[in-house]
């Protein structure tokens, strides 16, 4: 058992040179398998000295892009080819994988949510609990994979938060560009507690976050644009030899760097019923402008809810699943960073 107290085991050895592909074991009894483990895939490529990227994907279901990205770049990575270690976990939250849901079907938490976890807390918690304490000391960088998932639909994107320090600031700017995104965003997150972001960015670790695309299924394109993005990075950290590799070369549009400044570029549904968006992603839409409706189903004889914009902005994300609750989000704004 390592030091921090994690029941989780693995035949991985971290500092080994060469390519390892194999499993993190967390204990998990069920009433059809005592002794069971949850196999957890992990694939280590290292050669020599040099920086450390963790790459992570799965950390909710239903979000696709990431995991295969990060799959096919496990059969394609060769240790001779690198300078440096990667470490892919493309399917971390495997249970919430498997069944395409964001929440674990075992003991319904958000991975993403209960950071740093614990070691003899349920079944997610001791996972977190192990990325936190075993890998992500190991890490220069980290790269959390994310899509929309079932309920939200994003122009494909790749983020970083507002940092306060100014030499961290620059470094993960340069990283957020390099990746090669439609958007390369600066976002205020409204997630709360307990998230993977703030465990590495505590740890005073490069942090970016993607969201490729959503609504609960793959699209070719964000595929491409996640494949380009972990490539690049690779490239950026110099892990890869090579050039960062323009997207405009591959068909995909010139990045652009916006921002989210404030929660007010969140919009939410004011009541029950099925979200009418008055807009396509992408789509520029006025302050004061109707962003959508929302229909009640056992109201007929009023008129629909409205959302109206209260910024100026690039319709950058959108309700997935056409009927809502109150207080889901509709509707995410974003602004061109001057
Ligand atoms: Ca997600």
């Amino acid at each position: 058992m390592p030091e921090s107290g994690s029941p989780v085991t693995s035949d991985i050895d971290f500092e080994r040179d060469g390519k390892q592909v194999s499993y993190l074991r967390v204990p998990h009894s069920r009433n059809d398998s005592a002794w069971a483990s949850l196999p957890v895939p992990i694939t280590v490529v290292k050669n020599g000295e040099g920086p450390t990227i963790l790459f992570t994907g799965g950390v909710h279901g239903g979000e696709y892009e990431g995991p295969v990205a990060l799959m096919n770049l496990s059969r394609q990575l060769e240790p001779e080819a690198i300078e440096g270690r990667v470490i892919l976990l493309p399917a971390l939250n495997l249970p919430a994988v498997q069944v395409g849901q964001r929440l674990s079907p075992v003991d319904n938490k958000d991975l993403n949510r209960v950071f740093p976890g614990s070691p003899n807390g349920s079944l997610t918690e001791v996972i977190a609990h192990y990325v936190h304490e075993e890998i992500l000391p190991l890490c220069g960088a980290v790269i959390d994979l994310h899509s929309g998932g079932y309920s939200l639909d994003f122009v494909p994107y790749i983020s970083m938060h507002y940092l306060q320090d100014p030499g961290m600031n620059e470094r993960t700017r340069a990283a957020l560009e390099a990746f090669g995104a439609p958007i390369a965003l600066i976002i205020e997150e409204i997630s709360g507690e307990g998230l993977l972001d703030y465990a590495v960015e505590g740890m005073g670790k490069l942090f970016l976050c993607s969201e490729m695309g959503g609504a609960g299924r793959l699209s070719p394109r964000s595929l491409r644009i996640a494949e380009l993005g972990v490539h690049n990075l690779l490239r950026h950290f110099g892990v890869l030899e090579g050039e960062v590799v323009s997207p405009e070369s591959q068909g995909l549009p010139t990045t652009r760097v916006m921002e989210v400044p404030g929660i007010d570029y969140y919009h939410f549904a004011p009541q029950a019923g099925i979200y009418e968006s008055r807009f396509e992603l992408n789509a520029e839409v006025e302050k004061g402008e109707i962003v959508g409706r929302v229909h009640s189903l056992t109201a007929l004889e009023t008129p629909p809810r409205q959302v109206r914009a209260q910024r100026a902005g690039t319709l950058i994300a959108t309700r997935g699943p056409g009927y809502v609750t109150v207080g889901d989000t509709v509707a995410l704004l974003a602004q061109d960073r001057a």
